[in-house]
């Protein structure tokens, strides 16, 4: 807010609005404007207190003390790049490889996810000499050229040599999604496209969030290494703890990619990420590149990593979000006993898509139905946002330190925006 603004913020939308290209998207009917956050919870200028169920950012909560006071210190003490010796990146490296499966055993820093997606896909490239990517039809992968042809949520043409096959759905048995990549991958060898890599978000996030069945990603990369192509896991959102039985997406589905992308929460919101992958894949690449990242890996992004993996740790996050995020989708189960607008949960851990279907007293859409709950719910004080080809999932994905009580309050929240909506 401005010396200028009222308070209701109108002055800053349209300060925003003269200063900030139109490519913006603001979030809510009555966009927030937030000016401090702690925990679960953020505060509008009002000091209106609002419990954040979107943020997987923050994934230890807002400006966690621990987290703030290591990226500090760091600062004051030396913040410089990876062409000297030091600490910090080793030890990072070393932590986050303890995480993965054993053959995972080389890292590179970079600073957003989307750097990191856009390397994986160039190392995949060099190393199997194919042009051809996989993803699903709504996926979202980042913001470089490459990667906006590889995220049909944009909206924009999908890049030379990407396909597409149709995301998971709940439901299907576990051997139906392998059979769409299996069908996707007899039609690159008809177009003469040779392979390179099959790239999924493990929990399927813009598609909708799907968890289940356990596994069914497994039977999709065996096809994808018959073919000779590699499996890039993108971690950015489902990544460090979030889904509440392991710290990555794809211990879930019993397998083992050959590189691994992580970022967001990565950092607790300071920007730091990676490509984690089996040690011949990297050693492969760098046989025709080198790769430097003036940020990536930098001493205070480091200090900020390591602070945010051992809070998961102390404060046993991973379980944490296991046993709320299950008592979240009892509770989301039980509400949809009582409306029938709700048909189906799903989801791991504090990772939960709640798809809504028309209403027949309302006669909306379904994500006309589900904007309405979102901006209903934003006015209860909850934050949570949409997802999922046709806008029609509710999602929910908090800080993991979110606790029974706050679920509790998401689901008043959600129980009687229903009614309104209704
Ligand atoms: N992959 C996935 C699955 C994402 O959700 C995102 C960001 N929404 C990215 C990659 C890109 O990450 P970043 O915005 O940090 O570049």
């Amino acid at each position: 807010m401005t010396a200028a603004d009222n308070g209701d913020g109108a002055e800053t939308l349209a300060r925003r609005a003269r200063l900030l290209a139109p490519t913006y998207r603001l979030f809510y009917r009555q966009p927030l404007q937030i000016v401090r956050a702690d925990g679960v919870w953020m505060y509008d200028q009002h000091g209106r207190a609002y419990l954040d169920a979107y943020n997987n950012v923050p994934v230890v909560g807002h400006c966690h003390a621990y987290v703030v006071d290591a990226l500090t210190r760091q600062a004051r003490t030396l913040n410089t790049h990876t062409r000297y010796l030091a600490e910090e990146p080793l030890q990072l490296a070393e932590e986050l490889l303890a995480t993965m499966p054993e053959e995972i055993g080389r890292l590179i820093f970079t600073c957003t996810g989307s750097e990191a997606n856009d390397l994986a896909v160039r190392v995949c490239k060099a190393v199997t000499g194919g042009t051809g990517f996989i993803v699903t039809d709504f996926a979202y992968h980042g913001v470089t050229d490459v990667l906006a042809g590889m995220s049909p949520e944009d909206g924009g043409p999908l890049g030379p040599g990407v396909y597409t096959v149709p995301g998971p759905r709940s439901r299907e048995d576990r051997a139906a999604f392998a059979e769409r990549v299996r069908e996707c991958l007899g039609r690159m060898q008809a177009d003469g496209v040779r392979l390179a890599a099959l790239l999924v978000d493990t929990i399927f996030a813009s598609d909708g969030v799907f968890a289940e069945p356990r596994g069914f990603l497994a039977d999709a990369v065996r096809h994808v290494r018959a073919a000779g192509g590699l499996f890039i896991a993108d971690e950015v959102q489902p990544g460090f703890g979030r889904l509440g039985d392991a710290m990555w997406g794809f211990q879930r589905h019993g397998v083992t990619p050959d590189l691994v992308t992580m970022g967001k929460p990565m950092g607790n919101g300071h920007p730091v990420a990676a490509v984690a992958a089996r040690a011949s894949v990297f050693e492969q690449f760098a046989k025709h590149r080198h790769y430097f990242n003036t940020y990536g890996g930098n001493s205070v992004s480091c200090a900020a990593a390591l602070a945010v993996l051992q809070v998961i740790r102390n404060e046993n996050l991973i379980d944490n979000a296991r046993r709320t995020g299950e008592y979240l989708q009892r509770g989301l189960r039980a509400l949809a006993e009582r409306h029938r607008a709700i048909r189906e949960v799903r989801g791991a851990g504090l990772f939960l898509g709640v798809e809504l279907g028309a209403n027949d007293q309302s006669g909306l859409s379904g994500s006309a139905e589900t904007a309405r709950v979102v901006n209903a719910m934003r006015d209860r004080a909850v934050l949570v946002g949409s997802t999922g080809r046709n806008g029609d999932v509710l999602k929910i994905r908090s800080p993991l330190t979110f606790q029974p009580q706050h679920a509790d309050l998401l689901l008043e929240a959600l129980d009687r925006s229903l009614q309104t909506v209704a």
